[in-house]
């Protein structure tokens, strides 16, 4: 089985793509965004995947790739166009290359115009294609800087997209309007720049007047993306208090035995009910109760010396205290995994309760 996940960037209205073989768990990401690497990093884990590699459609001007905070966290590869002219990949693609996903692949295709190295990945089957900036939902990227040339742009979506089989569906690198998915055969139909009877010399009078501004990020983008994201220092901040994870619901959570060798450095916030806090499931040592509806109104007079760690009965509430603390500007916070029932189930230590 197939795992296929589309993620969006809603500053650059990026989409990246999760591909996975489901039974070994081996994963690629296409197109990576920075800021979003927290994120990414913690869907991968939570659906048990091996990140393998992150592959690049080509050198963006409005976003940095999250392609070398994957690989420093991940430890994936970093794959893109050997036309790119990036530095710092582990792997450079051509045209026909195949990239492995477990047991099944991606075909690559060099689809130059946009940019002179861009790629776009067809699924083995041809069922999909991940068409980066050369082919956008009845649209197109841009052809007026970093090399672009829209006779080689028309010459790419003619030649490797819309030879595709009219159903292979489409995913763009980005759309404006969140629309997410195309097909062959409606662009072939309805693109507006690039389908129906248009021609070369009528695509190429079509771009030469778009008279867009340049992207806001590209000074900045351009050169990091140049070394395939390497930005020294700009990681996205990581907690330095302990090791709380973030996870793909953005919930930061503690695991139950560090809390319990740490419980001197912590302050436990039980948020369930007080019937809850003396009844049979106990409560943590030194735990302070207060009921998580009376949290937000509380929450200014908690102590901001110690990280607090938030519990209930099965990590819901506590999540939702996260939520509150962070509201009310607390920093150091996590919501204890899996809540009480863990913490009893793992037979960390307990006051009152019952067995
Ligand atoms: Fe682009």
């Amino acid at each position: 089985m197939l795992i296929f996940r589309q993620l969006f960037d809603p500053p650059s209205s990026t989409y990246s793509y999760l591909l996975a073989d489901g039974e070994g768990g081996e994963s690629v990401l296409i197109d990576p965004v920075f800021e979003q690497a927290s994120r990414d990093i913690a869907l991968v884990r939570e659906l048990g995947l091996k990140l393998c590699w992150t592959l690049e459609t080509h050198v963006h001007a409005d976003h940095v790739t999250g392609a070398w905070l994957l690989k420093e966290r991940l430890s994936s590869r970093i794959a893109l166009a050997e036309e790119s002219g990036a530095e710092g990949a582990d792997r450079y693609l051509k045209d026909r290359d195949r990239v492995a996903i477990g047991t099944r692949y991606l075909e690559v295709r060099a689809t130059p115009g946009h940019t002179n190295g861009c790629l776009t990945y067809v699924l083995d089957n041809e069922s999909m294609a991940f068409t980066g900036d050369c082919l956008l939902i009845r649209g197109c990227g841009r052809t007026d800087f970093q090399q672009g040339n829209p006779r080689a742009l028309y010459r790419s979506v003619h030649t490797h997209i819309f030879s595709l089989p009219e159903a292979c569906l489409l995913y763009p690198g980005h759309d404006y309007r969140g629309l997410t998915v195309t097909s062959v055969g409606e662009e072939r139909r309805f693109n507006p720049r690039l389908g129906g009877q248009l021609s070369e010399d009528d695509f190429v009078g079509y771009m030469g007047s778009l008279g867009l501004p340049h992207p806001r990020q590209m000074d900045i983008a351009v050169p990091a993306n140049l070394k395939c994201g390497r930005r020294e220092g700009a990681a996205p901040p990581e907690p330095s208090w302990g090791p709380a994870v973030l996870s793909f619901a953005g919930i930061w959570e503690i695991e139950p035995r560090w809390v319990e060798e740490h419980l001197g450095d912590v302050q436990i916030l039980d948020v369930r009910q007080p019937e809850e806090f003396d009844g049979p499931l106990g409560h943590i040592p030194g735990a302070q109760s207060l009921p998580l509806d009376a949290l937000a109104e509380s929450a200014s007079g908690l102590a901001r010396d110690k990280p607090i760690v938030a519990v209930c009965r099965g990590g819901g509430r506590s999540a939702q205290a996260t939520v509150i603390l962070q509201r009310a500007g607390f920093e150091d916070f996590a919501s204890l995994a899996g809540g009480m029932l863990r913490w009893r189930a793992e037979g960390l230590v307990v006051e009152g309760g019952r067995d």
